[in-house]
């Protein structure tokens, strides 16, 4: 299928109509088979062969008969910067993982940077990915910006800080010195603000990010040891301070849980004349008790799962099917290259297999996660991310092998393959 005709041209007037094994949308729209027809970049008619019939004039006909066609995805959480950072032992603690990753970026320079990134953003548009929340350290900032745009992704690069102790003034200047305007796309990615997380970034900087006016993300909830962390300010991540020189006994503890932390920030950011109502895109929450549950489903906060990296790090039993019945907007991510078994993407597409392979999660539920609701995490027109009758970010097909029936889909490992580009503008 590698001769497939890809759509990139928006000036293209005739109607392209593909024939897929089936079609299938996060708004749970399934034909199986399905036809969807395009004209230029915008959906004119999906469903089945029947339905659609024989559109007029005339139509080029692009044969995905032997794949599943959908819409381009979102990967809400990843670490582009990390894409090349050669793979680290499994670590017996996360703690010791995150300190590898800190050697490693340590040793980098701004060029090894650059090149990791624009790997990272090469595996994103091989694994059918259209919009991403990325995670840029240092020098990273510009080099995401300027490669996610090349390639036409969408979405937001949220600089990740490490505002902790004796760093928490400068961490504030830096983000006070950063005009709101700067959080404006630059051809369709916004620039963000990324504490990294509760054990490593200080309340204050928390809530100067809210405030900022930007879109903010971070790690939240990842670990029962960050829970013991943000009670008494004791165990494994109070050590990892202290061996970074980041421990100057500013920090205040008592928070019964993360996301009980996290209520507390964005309740303070909303206060005070500055004060402004925000949402928060938090990546992970393997932690979350029945009393945490409860409480995320009344805060301004997406979730991105990231099925992979949470299966890396040991943790089972992620709650994200009682999130979404509570009303929670959860999303999938990736995490990095480094917690990923497929070295030539950085998919979406992968997470959401196995989340039907391991979970039987439902096709559409899936599709859902991986796609709108990852737009809406990252402030992307949703509609652009399924098949309604309106234009599209893109549009993706895996080929299916043996596995034809839509629920079926989590026992392939295809690639997706292109059939709409995003626009480069
Ligand atoms: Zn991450």
């Amino acid at each position: 299928m590698s001769n497939t005709p890809k759509i990139q041209d928006d000036s293209v007037a005739a109607p392209v109509a593909v024939r897929a094994a089936w079609l299938a949308d996060g708004s749970g729209a399934c034909f199986a088979p399905g036809v969807l027809v395009l004209r230029g970049r915008t959906v004119v008619a999906a469903g089945s062969p029947e339905s659609v019939g024989v559109p007029g004039g005339s139509v080029t006909w692009v044969d995905a008969s032997d794949s599943a066609v959908m819409p381009a995805l979102v990967n809400a959480h990843t670490h582009l910067d990390l894409t090349l950072v050669p793979r680290i032992p499994e670590p017996e603690h996360f703690f010791q993982w995150l300190g590898g990753v800190r050697s490693a970026r340590l040793s980098m320079t701004a060029d090894d940077v650059r090149q990791s990134v624009i790997a990272g953003v090469q595996r994103l548009d091989a694994g059918g990915v259209a919009a991403v929340g990325d995670i840029a350290g240092t020098h990273a900032l510009q080099a995401s910006l300027a490669a996610c745009a090349d390639l036409g992704l969408e979405g937001c690069v949220f600089e990740e800080v490490f505002g902790m102790g004796p760093r928490v003034p400068a961490c504030l200047a830096a983000m006070e010195a950063v005009p709101p305007a700067a959080a404006g796309h630059a051809r369709g990615i916004r620039r963000g603000a990324q504490p990294h997380a509760p054990y490593s970034s200080d309340r204050r900087v928390f809530e100067a990010a809210l405030r900022s006016g930007v879109p903010v993300s971070t790690h939240l909830a990842e670990s029962v040891d960050e829970r013991r962390f943000l009670a008494d300010g004791s165990g494994p991540f109070r050590e990892l301070l202290e061996s970074f020189g980041l421990w100057d006994g500013t920090f205040s503890a008592g928070a019964r849980h993360p996301i009980d932390w996290m209520a507390e920030r964005l309740r303070a950011a909303s206060m005070g004349p500055a004060g402004r109502q925000t949402r928060v895109l938090c990546a992970h929450l393997n932690d979350v008790d029945d009393q945490a549950l409860a409480l995320l489903a009344t805060l301004p906060i997406d979730v991105a799962y990231c099925p992979r990296a949470s299966e890396f790090f040991g943790h089972t039993g992620h709650r994200y099917r009682a999130m979404r019945a509570a009303g929670v907007n959860v999303c999938l991510g990736t995490d990095s290259a480094l917690n990923l078994d497929t070295p030539d993407r950085i998919s979406t597409v992968d997470d959401l297999r196995l989340l039907m392979r391991r979970d039987q999660l439902p096709l559409t539920d899936a599709l859902e996660m991986a796609t709108v609701a990852g737009a809406r995490a990252l402030g992307l027109d949703p509609s652009r991310w399924d098949f309604s009758l309106s234009p599209v970010a893109g549009v993706i097909a895996v080929a299916l092998g043996e596995y034809r029936a839509p629920a079926e889909f989590g026992k392939t490992s295809t690639a997706p393959r292109w059939i709409c580009r995003p626009a480069v503008s």
